[in-house]
């Protein structure tokens, strides 16, 4: 029997029944670098890019999250991913828009890639923000919120466009709703005929895990079939608060898939990835896709070149089970590409070469 995951320490002189309350976290949010002093030995580093950074992009942690943090270490692949570097200050390379995400809106803040499905950015809300965000241009940022009359709009595009059978809601981070606004707009989704799926993007089973509460999942199984992706990166994340909220989202018939980021110095190694991945489908949540990190502003010190990716992924097939291997994707303006060590070796007369997990070259017969 593997350990159970482990429970998150409550801090000193905070009530259990406060820590456990999604409201109270919210309201209780990490956003300055005297706030992150009390739970985390001050960086010099971290200290001078909270300053510099505090008008660009939102620094904000949920005690929670935060206490998954190593206190004494600003390298801690949880710290790392939320706490300001001077790093983000240099990268010439990155854009704000790398997906060009604005001209592929026909209504604001719904994206259309694909002809059948459209990812709808409900709001520009997150429980924390994450310093490789994708959506960095939005999250936090007032002018992206969504008014009730602009939700509406979006409905109305969805309703007058019957080709859209899956409409995946996402952010910022659609659980930061309240219960009422929630239902409310799955409602009127589950309302359109020709809408089959509806699917959340959501951190907060990561960041937030007790927003997931039993009232939530009894509304999300009332608008079945709704499937749900979260976004775990690292196995430090898979605590007992985090399973249990997974447990009570598959339990409520929902299910749980995971789409990580490649980072560098967080998960880009094959004994990290396969520890996050092995967690995850011990809580029965299905590694979907791992990202590519796109060129994305201030970013540079987390991108891993394609083909290292390639190689982690590769190490995984065969040594571990099947299903514990998410999709390696690049997404891109057009759709997410699946980026895949070429297993196919070519042709040889009436037969095709193929490389397996072990290393050796396997001759199958495949008459032209
Ligand atoms: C990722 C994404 C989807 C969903 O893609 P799947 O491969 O079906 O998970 C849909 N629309 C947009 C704009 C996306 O970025
Ligand atoms: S939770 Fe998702 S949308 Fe929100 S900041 Fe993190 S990556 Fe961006």
């Amino acid at each position: 029997m593997r350990a159970p995951f482990p429970e998150t320490r409550v801090p000193p002189g905070i009530a259990a029944a406060d820590w456990c309350d999604w409201r109270w976290q919210m309201r209780s949010r990490i956003r300055d670098a005297d706030a992150l002093s009390r739970v985390a030995t001050a960086d010099p580093d971290e200290t001078e890019a909270i300053a510099k950074l505090s008008d660009r992009f939102h620094f904000v942690i949920t005690p929670y999250y935060a206490a998954l943090m190593d206190p004494e270490d600003a390298d801690c692949p949880i710290r790392r991913q939320v706490v300001p570097r001077t790093a983000e200050l240099d990268d010439p390379a990155g854009l704000a828009d790398p997906l060009d995400e604005v001209a592929h809106s026909p209504v604001k803040n719904v994206i259309r890639v694909y002809p059948d499905r459209i990812a709808f950015c409900v709001n520009n809300e997150c429980a924390l923000y994450c310093r490789y965000c994708l959506r960095k241009r939005m999250v936090g940022e007032p002018e992206w919120a969504m008014k009730k009359q602009e939700l509406g709009e979006a409905l109305d595009w969805i309703r007058a466009t019957p080709e859209i059978r899956d409409v995946l809601l996402t952010g910022g981070d659609p659980l930061t709703f309240s219960d009422e606004r929630l239902a409310w707009l799955l409602g009127e989704l589950r309302a359109i005929d020709h809408v089959e799926i509806l699917r959340l993007g959501t951190r907060l089973p990561v960041t937030l895990p007790f927003r997931v509460t039993p009232e939530l999942c009894r509304l999300l199984a009332d608008h079945h079939p709704v499937w749900l992706n979260t976004h775990f990166n690292h196995p430090r994340e898979l605590s007992a608060e985090a399973a249990e909220s997974c447990d009570r989202l598959t339990r409520a018939g929902v299910p749980v898939g995971n789409q990580s980021v490649l980072l560098r110095g967080i998960n880009d190694d094959p004994a990290t990835m396969k520890a996050l991945c092995e967690g995850l489908v011990r809580m029965r949540v299905r590694p979907y896709y791992c990202y590519q990190a796109q060129l994305l502003e201030g970013t540079e010190h987390f991108r891993v070149p394609v083909e290292r990716g390639i190689e982690i992924f590769k190490a995984l097939r065969g040594r571990t089970s099947g299903f514990a291997i998410p999709e390696y994707v690049l997404d891109t303006p057009h759709g997410k590409v699946p980026l895949q060590h070429r297993w196919l070796r070519g042709r040889d007369g009436d037969d095709v070469l193929v490389e397996t997990w072990d290393g050796a070259i396997w001759r199958e017969p495949n008459p032209g």
